[in-house]
């Protein structure tokens, strides 16, 4: 049985942590590991499958070692330079960053949702954002049966979204302290700013949203709008979504095609209370659904109400599923 060589770039951040609880987990019977960090946490010992891992500082020749998958979440600029390098040392990079996600020579993989895209990669494979890939797991088999036409996303985004720096700002507001990371306190707020703003007045969190769930559907012809914010929730985002359907629907259908849909937990309930929640989310791969009716503003739409662990599903849980792929090949 082959050995497979792995690599995880930024396993000290957010993400990083959770890549390698991920990997506890699912116990990969034939993968040796080897972690790495900036200059900064180099020589970091870090507790992993029962063993000390001393953290290793990335540099150009790491990828000399002859890795066969590499799961990055170290940033965009680590991505854009060392996913190259380690591409074209024959390493499949598997990269949370934002970096190659729009670039047409590199699939943008849900695994529930488009895992046939995986054969077209030429050594990079794009894990999308976190918002985009819960509100992927729950649309994608509303458009496979309906069709979708228009979707309108409203997002409340957890700190953890942003990193360690995001928690970081959310502590220290609540202390009262300025805030470092954002340009207001997120504490008590609700801040409709969630990366840049764009020309065209939206933010590039939002631009996000709407290119990759056109890719991942690979359907241009469907209308997104979105506004993503951030709530000051630890973890786990949550997210209105507005759909408009090609074709006619039963919600008491939509209902049952979600709950035997892969990745998805039905959690709809109101008479007894039952709705998705951050803190039922939390920990858990799963995509929570709920609250889905009838929009009867106009025909064929519908309401949901979508959660997700940002750093399972919505980043480390879906890299190590497309891993998990690879290595079923
Ligand atoms: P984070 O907590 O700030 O962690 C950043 C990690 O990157 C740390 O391990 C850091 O190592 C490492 N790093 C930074 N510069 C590096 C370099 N030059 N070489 C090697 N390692 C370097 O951030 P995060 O939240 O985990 O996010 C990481 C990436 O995943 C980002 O691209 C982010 O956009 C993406 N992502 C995050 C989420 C989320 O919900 N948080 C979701 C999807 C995608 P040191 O310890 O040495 O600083």
């Amino acid at each position: 049985m082959k050995t497979y060589k792995i690599a995880v770039v930024g396993a000290t951040g957010m993400v990083g942590r959770t890549f390698l609880k991920v990997l506890e987990e699912k116990c990969f019977p034939n993968c040796e590991y080897t972690l790495f960090s900036s200059a900064r946490s180099a020589g970091k010992e870090i507790d992993f499958m029962g063993e000390k891992y001393i953290c290793r500082e990335l540099t150009e020749t790491s990828f000399n070692e002859g890795f066969d998958i590499a799961l990055f979440s170290a940033g965009g600029a680590t991505s854009a330079k060392f996913a190259p390098i380690a591409a074209a040392k024959g390493c499949v990079v598997i990269d949370n960053s934002s970096h190659f996600r729009m670039d047409e020579s590199v699939p943008l993989i849900v695994p529930e949702v488009n895992p046939e895209a995986l054969a077209q990669h030429k050594g990079i494979i794009a894990n999308p954002n976190c918002s985009t890939i819960q509100a992927m797991v729950a649309l994608a088999p509303l458009h496979k049966k309906y069709g979708i036409r228009r979707i309108i996303y409203s997002t409340y985004q957890a700190v953890s979204g942003a990193g360690v720096e995001g928690v970081r700002d959310l502590e220290r507001t609540a202390k009262g302290e300025a805030p470092e990371k954002w340009p207001h306190s997120i504490y008590n707020n609700c801040l409709p700013h969630i990366d840049v703003f764009l020309d065209n007045g939206y933010t590039k969190e939002e631009q996000k949203m709407i290119d990759e769930t056109h890719k991942i559907l690979g359907d241009k012809s469907i209308g997104v709008t979105a506004t993503t914010v951030r709530v000051p929730i630890l973890n786990s985002h949550s997210e209105s979504i507005n759909i408009e359907l090609a074709r006619k629907f039963e919600v008491e259908d939509i209902k049952e095609l979600l709950k035997n849909s892969d990745g998805i937990t039905l959690y709809d309930d109101v008479e007894n209370n039952i709705y998705p929640l951050a803190t039922i989310a939390t920990d858990s791969d799963s995509t929570f659904v709920g609250r889905i009716r009838r929009d009867f503003s106009q025909p064929r739409t519908l309401n949901m109400w979508v959660v997700a662990d940002n750093i399972r599903k919505g980043a480390a849980t879906n890299a190590v599923q497309i891993a998990e792929l690879l290595i079923a090949k």
